[in-house]
């Protein structure tokens, strides 16, 4: 053991030196350099080596917690025992907190008895080192946690304003991680987190700092930048390391990663506010879809609040019942004979006005208000189909369309056997429709869902087909009754050949696998004709009059609806887009 004795008195330090090499000590003996003054303490410090200070308070060149700070920033490592003319208690707490480990007073105890204090005080000061260490790093990946991010982030925007320079604070957050974590297991994930750890460390500069801030998300800190084109540069590149292929559980594969910067002093200058805009930026960088960047700005934080706004409207729209539901019928072709409805969300909001189904089925889907929407809707549909048996109308075929998260939720089917046992219903009469971007997302958690739903006995129908990543060999696989031509396609007959072609190849395919086809978005005769003669099955659309309410609807179901109508026509008064 080495230790270094700090003492300017003479006679105090023998006295300890002859205590100590009297005292029998197991293994390696006890090695003492004794200096009088900080100044060669610090010198002896430089060349390193020693396990412990033993340290006087009144020395010639620094007296009382001097001394203790100076050791301290010297190596912030090492244990300090301090040694004191007088056994004073409230003077030994006070430098106890100080973080000294413990605490002498001269010309008392034995060797044996100083030497385990010595010890002691070795190891209290090693737990220490390992608590901060544990408060200070993330487990998995042995970088920097939320916490150790914080405070340097607060010295670096310090220093900056000092400087006069920038910092810029960017937010990282994996795209697609859980679907890792889920498919590949968490080991795989893990692994994966300390990939990319390994591959920021390895791009920022030796200042920089990165931290893992929890889950899948990292932060990078980028000190002593002029501006934001800096900044951008090293995002850049951040970006395409990341999205560089790496090995995992025997497996290639490819992640990418969203990103959010913000900027000190230009953004703000409390850095609560630096993390939150960091936050808001990196989330706005994956809407704008994945390996993305964004910077924040002024008008994304009034973005925020827009949104919680809204989403707090929509909460109490769910509790006041401000919800209703309006169907569109859809047509057989060429015929025109009523074949089905489509249910769908209008909301008459007291203080927005009308507040379309874009506008906030988002906001409903990220805040999670959809689940009870789509219950609410699921519920309603039911209903309506049963009130309009039970006033012996004819029937149709209702759809239904599902949102995402509705979809995945694994008790989903049973909510809708609930339902149709609690109304006594016959599932013909539902139909589920769900986007064939969700469908492709997570094709065997969709394919799941789906067979059980289709076990309930209903119809299935792929929404806006044609603009999501379809594979198409999986579609056979799939248990669904209908493809729904997007609108997109439908408006631009007669303007784009690109759509036309895409809609016949949607007809064709549709054949092949024996699935009936909707347009969808019809508005003009000659869109109309165009689908007529390529074979289009069902048609709906603004052609054909705006979607009713539950009361327009009836009137069409109980008067002429089974002879099918002559051209397009009026529907009867009542109805709303
Ligand atoms: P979608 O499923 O593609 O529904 C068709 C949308 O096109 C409806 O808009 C409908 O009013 C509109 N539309 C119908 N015919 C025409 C036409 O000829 N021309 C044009 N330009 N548009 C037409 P809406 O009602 O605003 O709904 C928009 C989207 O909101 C829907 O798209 C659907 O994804 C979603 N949505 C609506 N109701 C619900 C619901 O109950 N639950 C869930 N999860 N989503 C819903
Ligand atoms: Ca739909
Ligand atoms: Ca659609």
């Amino acid at each position: 053991m080495k230790l270094l004795l700090v003492e300017d008195n003479k006679d105090d330090a023998d006295f300890l030196m002859a205590s100590l090499r009297r005292c029998p000590h197991p293994g390696a003996p006890v090695e003492i350099e004794h200096v009088m003054t900080l100044a060669r303490a610090g010198e002896a410090l430089q060349e390193g080596g020693y396990e412990v200070v033993l340290l006087d308070l009144h020395l010639p060149d620094g007296s009382g917690m001097t001394c203790v700070d100076t050791i301290q920033s010297l190596d912030p490592a090492l244990p300090i025992v301090v040694l004191s003319g007088q056994d004073d208690e409230d003077f030994a707490v006070s430098i106890l907190n100080k973080g000294v480990q413990d605490y002498l007073v001269k010309w008392e105890g034995q060797g044996r008895s100083i030497l385990r204090s010595i010890r002691y005080a070795i190891e209290r000061k090693r737990s220490e080192l390992h608590l901060n260490y544990l408060a200070q790093y993330d487990p998995i990946t042995g970088i920097p946690n939320r916490q150790y991010f914080n405070d340097q982030l607060k010295r670096a925007t310090a220093r900056a304003r000092r400087e006069g320079r920038k910092v810029a604070l960017c937010f990282l957050d994996l795209d697609g991680f859980k679907l890792i974590n889920d498919t590949l297991g968490h080991d795989a994930g893990d692994a994966l987190l300390r990939e990319i750890a390994q591959r920021l460390r390895s791009s920022v500069r030796a200042g920089d700092v990165i931290a893992r801030l929890g889950g899948d998300e990292f932060a990078v800190l980028l000190e002593g930048l002029d501006g934001p084109r800096e900044a951008e540069i090293i995002t850049k590149a951040l970006l395409r390391l990341i999205a560089e292929p790496c090995q995992l559980a025997g497996r290639q594969i490819t992640v990418t990663t969203s990103i959010g910067i913000t900027m000190y002093p230009n953004d703000h200058s409390d850095t609560m506010m630096l993390m939150k805009n960091a936050d808001i930026a990196m989330y706005r960088a994956k809407e704008k879809g994945r390996n993305n960047f964004r910077f924040f700005t002024p008008s994304m934080h009034d973005e925020l609040m827009a949104y919680h706004h809204m989403e707090h409207d929509i909460k109490r729209a769910l509790n006041l019942d401000e919800f209703t539901l309006v169907f569109q019928p859809k047509f057989g072709l060429p015929g025109r004979s009523l074949q089905g409805l489509e249910a769908l969300l209008r909301w008459d909001c007291p203080t927005r006005g009308e507040v379309t189904p874009a506008q906030f089925i988002p906001v409903a889907e990220e805040s999670g208000h959809i689940i009870p929407i789509g219950h609410w809707v699921l519920d309603r549909v039911c209903r309506q189909v049963k009130e309009w048996e039970q006033a012996r109308l004819m029937m149709l075929p209702v759809s239904i369309n599902m949102s995402a998260r509705q979809f995945l939720q694994p008790d989903f089917h049973r909510r809708v056997a609930q339902a149709i046992s609690q109304y006594d219903i016959d599932p013909q009469w539902l139909e589920f429709e769900i986007t064939e971007q969700l469908l492709m997302e997570d094709l065997e958690a969709a394919g799941r869902s789906l067979e059980a739903l289709k076990a309930q006995g209903v119809r299935i129908s792929i929404d806006d087909f044609g603009t999501g990543p379809s594979c198409l060999s999986h579609l056979r696989r799939l248990p669904i009754d209908v493809l729904k031509i997007d609108k997109s396609f439908v408006q631009e007959i007669g303007s784009s050949e690109d759509s036309e072609v895409i809609i016949d190849a949607i007809i064709a395919l549709a054949r092949s696998l024996r699935l009936q086809t909707v347009a969808e978005g019809v508005e003009t005769q000659d869109q109309l004709a165009f689908l007529i003669g390529r074979g289009c099955e069902m048609a709906q659309g603004f052609l054909f009059g705006m979607p009713l309410d539950a009361a327009g609807l009836a009137q069409l179901l109980s008067s002429d609806a089974s002879r099918p109508p002559a051209g397009p026509r009026p529907l009867p008064a009542g109805g709303r887009a």
